[in-house]
């Protein structure tokens, strides 16, 4: 429990000792005992007769209630209700709390912006964000800059896609700067992206294989910043602790209701939230020109790598792979309207079917070009 809840559990008086069984001591939270069984304590009469607890109960959930009501709204694209209540000032904190926890975590393992590796995943990311005009890379201009490019890659030709359907919100916008860690850790297969973040693990790049197999991971990484999702878990865990409290107050067991919380709640949450991103990562890799297709093929390596993984599904933080590759499937050929639809992809379609250019793809790994 959040010290805060317990230290205004403990000044209320609603927070005590009950003597076990066994002799042991330990600490309830239980408004009702108090309330409805009458004083534990001999001594001490309790704060409120029965009727002053519920109407306190029936106060504080109608207040929470109204709260919550008040800011729902629907998620972009999905059209998911969804429960936001964060300022900007918050979401940019969120961005430097991501970046300086990074940075602590993985403190002598990332590897310096001129490594081969650290150059791929930026130019994959400078691209995805690029054709959705959702920012610029650190340390570059802020709109796309030819020169610094074009000598070594004819992809850096792609600008935005007008008329962009990604949302736009406080943590996406055209004057984003994003920043990009890659973490040398062949034993850390993962890719997390906050608010202006992106950072892979080398030990994802093997399973991506290749560029558009990370461009299909990146893409859904920003796809969790397009559609907010911290500032959603931000704002869930801030309707969270006053309910657990509420709960309390009713006489439901602490650690019961968080274990409730969780099957019921935060699990489900937030595999709703993988699938967003799944949904939104297609978009964005589609609109930078990369064959979406490389988004159910990198799951299908990944569900090798998980063999043997019998974790039930309402157990699970993220989706079953298999479902993953089924639902990403069904999502193609929208995907490849949008990609057919971006002039920019269809200039190099053909300036490739004319033989100017080869289809570039480099291996994650090693960083040939092929
Ligand atoms: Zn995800």
């Amino acid at each position: 429990m959040s010290t805060v809840l317990t230290h205004a559990l403990r000044r209320s008086g609603l927070w005590f000792r009950r003597a076990s069984p066994s002799g042991r001591s330990f600490e309830v939270a239980a408004r009702h005992v108090r309330l409805y069984s009458g004083p534990l304590r001999p001594n001490k009469k309790p704060l409120l007769d029965k009727n002053s607890g519920t109407i306190l109960g029936v106060t504080a959930g109608l207040l929470l209630g109204g709260f919550y009501v008040s800011h729902l709204e629907n998620a972009p694209e999905t059209g998911r209700r969804r429960f936001m209540a964060v300022s900007k000032q918050q979401e940019d904190f969120l961005r430097q709390q991501a970046l300086q926890d990074t940075l602590r975590q993985f403190q002598g393992r990332i590897l310096p912006i001129h490594h081969p590796l650290t150059q791929e995943v930026r130019r994959i990311t400078r691209r995805i964000i690029t054709a959705s005009n959702l920012g610029y890379l650190e340390g570059e201009a802020t709109h796309a800059d030819p020169e610094s490019t074009a000598l070594f890659d004819p992809w850096a030709e792609i600008m935005h896609m007008p008329g962009s359907e990604i949302p736009r919100s406080p943590t996406m916008h055209p004057e984003k700067e994003w920043t990009v860690l890659v973490v040398d850790d062949r034993n850390f297969v993962n890719a997390f992206a906050a608010p202006g973040l992106v950072c892979v693990s080398t030990g994802i790049m093997p399973v991506a294989k290749n560029e558009e197999g990370l461009a299909a991971v990146i893409g859904h990484e920003i796809g969790h910043v397009a559609m907010r999702h911290s500032a959603e878990q931000l704002s869930q865990s801030k309707l969270l602790f006053p309910v657990m409290g509420l709960l309390a107050l009713l006489g439901v067991d602490f650690g019961i209701s968080s274990v409730l919380a969780n099957l019921l709640h935060s699990l489900p949450h937030s595999r709703a939230l993988e699938t967003e991103a799944d949904i939104v990562g297609l978009k964005l890799m589609s609109r930078a020109c990369y064959d979406p297709g490389a988004a159910p093929r990198f799951f299908e390596d990944m569900s090798r790598l998980e063999e043997g993984n019998n974790i039930p599904t309402f157990l699970r933080t993220h989706p079953q792979t298999s479902e993953r590759i089924a639902h990403l499937k069904t999502l193609l050929p929208e995907s490849y309207n949008i990609y057919q639809s971006n002039p920019e992809c269809a200039k190099l379609e053909d300036m490739r079917r004319r033989g100017y250019i080869k289809r570039v793809s480099r291996d994650v790994r090693t960083g040939a070009v092929f």
